[in-house]
């Protein structure tokens, strides 16, 4: 294992400067227990961005994420920016450094943990357990395909091409297998290749493919197939791999399963093990400045980046059981609370985290 890595911090706006500053509190800890150093090089993208540099994503911001082992975002957007036009919104920032670092897969866990069961709006006896991943697909598809809009025999129409070719799939398909391989060994490809001529190319390269990797089992499944089933009995699933849209989609319906958007983590990954991490939920510009946002998601997302970017395997076991013990605990931010009255702040929630990582670190 290396001695020290490089992170790009970009902490964005609204809550993400302080659950940004939460999340290195955690990587802190990380480093004073392993050893192993973490240099810091801070990035501006989104609306903090456009204010100081007149643009989502300076060239600066794209530099230091190129140069570093792994990137932690916070999250980008708010009010103030609305209205801006579309090269000049802050989430432009976000597709652009997706593009610029070549982060072909996004991957989201949605795991239940046993505390949260109530959080979810499902019946405890579907989403206790559920315990998958989603990779979808992020840089092909119909939202990259070429756009029109034209006037036909006096009519209105819009055109929105879907392309994909063997080597999208193939990549795609191949770290999935990985992935899978490292979990329960269950694959579910997910397509409409009963219309989609591209669905067919996607689940003839995911059968080529799974001839390397006889440890997996693979199924197919059609896209509304899956959005019944993600609601119906979720357990079945491990690894789900899809196309663009129907990861946009399907991403989002699994990760409510497990009830609070302040709890869900994310990864973009491209070749090698570099990676952007970032929790799902938005700027939160509803409570930002008032030390009540809950860092969890972005605790939960530097694990996937201790884990797929810098191999620190136990480090990422050791932050994600630290967060599973402070709910085990009954500890909760406002979001997850059930009596709010109750509800810790961001720094107090940081505190518990980073105590119990200390044990957890210390115990292995
Ligand atoms: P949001 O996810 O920011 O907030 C939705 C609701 O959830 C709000 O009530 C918010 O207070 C709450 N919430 C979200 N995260 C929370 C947390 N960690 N702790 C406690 N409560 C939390 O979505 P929105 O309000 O629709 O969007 C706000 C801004 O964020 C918009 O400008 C949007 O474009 C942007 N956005 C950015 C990203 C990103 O950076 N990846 C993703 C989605 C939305």
């Amino acid at each position: 294992m290396k001695k020290s890595y490089n992170i790009a911090i970009l902490p964005g706006d609204g809550i993400g400067p302080e659950i940004v500053d939460a999340a290195v509190k955690v990587l802190t800890q990380v480093s004073e227990q392993t050893g192993v150093t973490f240099t810091y090089a801070y990035g501006r993208i989104g609306g903090c961005a456009i204010d100081e540099d007149g643009t989502p994503l300076p060239e600066e911001t794209l530099r230091i994420a190129k140069e570093a082992d792994a990137v932690l975002l916070g999250a980008v957007g708010g009010p103030k920016w609305d209205q801006n036009p579309g090269h000049l919104r802050p989430e432009a920032g976000l597709l652009g450094i997706r593009k610029g670092l070549g982060l072909f897969a996004n991957l989201r866990p949605a795991t239940m943990h046993p505390s949260l069961v109530d959080a979810s709006s499902l019946k405890p006896e579907v989403v206790a357990g559920v315990d998958l991943m989603v990779v979808r697909e992020l840089t092909g598809g119909i939202y990259f395909g070429e756009k029109k809009r034209y006037t036909q025999d006096g009519v209105e129409v819009a055109e929105d091409q879907l392309i994909y070719n063997e080597a999208e799939i193939e990549r795609i398909i191949r770290m999935s297998f990985e992935i899978a391989r490292k979990r329960d060994k269950r694959l579910c490809s997910v397509d409409k290749a009963n219309v989609l001529e591209s669905s067919r190319l996607w689940r003839g390269v995911a059968e080529r493919v799974a001839k390397d990797y006889p440890d997996v089992e693979m199924t197919h499944m059609l896209v509304d197939a899956c959005a019944m089933q993600l609601v119906r009995a979720p357990k079945q699933f491990d690894v789900i791999v899809t196309e663009n849209m129907f990861g946009d989609i399907l991403s989002d319906e699994a990760a409510m399963l497990t009830g609070s958007i302040g709890m869900l983590a994310s990864a973009s990954l491209g070749e090698g093990s570099f990676g952007l991490y970032e929790p799902v939920h938005g700027s939160a510009p509803d409570i930002a400045g008032q030390g009540v946002a809950n860092p969890l998601a972005t605790f939960l997302s530097v694990a996937l980046l201790l884990r797929h970017s810098l191999s620190m395997d136990q480090a990422a076991d050791a932050v994600e059981q630290a967060v599973w013990a402070v709910l085990d605990k009954g500890h909760r931010t406002a979001d997850i609370a059930v009596d709010r009255t109750q509800a810790v702040g961001t720094e107090q929630m940081t505190a518990y985290v980073v105590e119990e990582l200390l044990k957890q670190l210390t115990q292995k």
